[in-house]
């Protein structure tokens, strides 16, 4: 027998999510954004459903070939551009759409020799201070990229800081916006601004949807950096399910404690299952007693620390539980219950995003 613990990967969440993007920014089209091998979920594996997408954006020429090697025709986008003048040999041969933010990308764009002419997004920086050209070098480089022979399409985009705040003016993105609008009021092509938390917050203002949204964390059914509202406030769905089994019931009685550094004390009696995952799956190991867990569906608490290989999750209340009953550590559990990613994020100091990406290799994954 294998250890139980599987990650499983929902198309339909994701085809689900995906139109939620199409119906909060309905005149734009959407960017799935796939990068880090889809958020953890694996580039093919996510394809099954985000196929409908307009488009994809990553950003490695690997990632890009294994969209090709799955047939996908259209456009992919590469997101920070190409990091070497060698890259855009290959860039050409997979017909990829690729940023530019930086002179750097422009010599080396100037200095290529190529009879396919390429489709760049000119990068602006309207205030995250990490890639682009800010507004007043902005026509300067999409001038010089006009000029170039090797370049026959130049859409336009830039990249929100603060887009998790509720708000759009006073410290939100409204400045941003502006910036980007007045910058390139009069240049022709198309533009791309919201990233999932625009897309969820803002995108009734056209200047936020334009024509392209980038659906990044929504796609696969987390939030952005909400404190308020969890994915199913959105109507977002989880892509991704980690579950294991109890591998092992305990009695512990008032006085005793669980686990590595006797970090938690019972103060009555307690039934405790031993749960065949820890950090060396992808389990956050900073998550607290108190982490919300599903154990058959029902939702209990983690309880002690998290180790390597198990977790402990209190079962005091569910008389039922026992060796081999389902534990869902975040995603679709038995029954119609769920358990949100971001929620178990929280409590661990971190993001979603975090999460899926760190699913460790030694899981196996299944398409569901
Ligand atoms: N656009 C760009 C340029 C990004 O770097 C990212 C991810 O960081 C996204 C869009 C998608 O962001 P999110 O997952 O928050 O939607």
């Amino acid at each position: 027998m294998p250890r139980p613990i599987e990650a499983l990967i929902h198309p339909d969440a994701l085809a689900h999510n995906l139109g939620r993007a199409r119906a909060l920014a309905p005149d734009a089209k959407v960017w799935a954004v796939v990068k880090a091998n889809a958020y953890g979920h694996g580039i093919e594996r996510a394809f099954e459903g985000l196929r409908g997408a307009d488009g994809f954006a990553l950003l490695d020429l690997a990632e890009a070939q294994r969209l090709r090697d799955l047939d996908w025709r259209g456009p992919i986008l590469l997101l920070e551009g190409v990091f070497e003048p060698r890259d855009l040999e290959l860039c050409s041969r997979l017909g990829l759409w690729h940023a530019v933010h930086c002179t750097e990308q422009i010599d080396w764009l100037a200095a290529h020799k190529t009879h396919v002419p390429h489709r760049v997004f000119l990068k602006m920086n309207t205030g995250m201070n990490r890639l682009g050209f800010r507004p007043q070098a902005f026509r300067a480089a999409w001038a010089r990229l006009n000029a170039l022979p090797q370049v026959d399409e130049i859409s336009l985009m830039t990249h929100f800081s603060d887009a998790d705040a509720d708000r759009f003016g006073q410290n939100g993105i409204a400045h941003q916006v502006a910036a980007f609008h007045e910058a390139t009021h009069d240049l022709p092509g198309e533009r791309s601004l919201a990233n999932s938390a625009a897309t969820l917050r803002h995108c009734a203002d056209a200047g936020v949807r334009a024509d392209w949204v980038r659906a990044g964390i929504m796609s696969y059914g987390g939030v952005p950096d909400f404190p308020e509202h969890d994915a199913a406030h959105w109507d977002l769905k989880p892509a991704m399910t980690l579950r294991s089994r109890l591998i092992a019931v305990q009695e512990v009685q008032p006085g005793e404690s669980v686990g590595y550094g006797s970090s938690f004390v019972a103060e009555a009696p307690l039934r405790i299952g031993v749960v065949a995952c820890g950090y060396a799956d992808g389990y956050p190991r900073h998550c607290p007693t108190g982490t919300p867990v599903l154990v058959d569906g029902v939702r209990t608490r983690t309880v002690g620390r998290v180790s390597m290989d198990m977790l402990t999750v209190d079962i005091t209340h569910l008389p039922a539980a026992r060796l081999g009953s389902e534990v869902t550590l975040w995603g679709q559990g038995p029954q119609g219950s769920a358990l949100s990613i971001d929620e178990v994020a929280r409590a661990g100091g971190t993001i979603g995003y975090e999460l899926m990406c760190a699913l460790a290799q030694r899981v196996p994954v299944r398409v569901d």
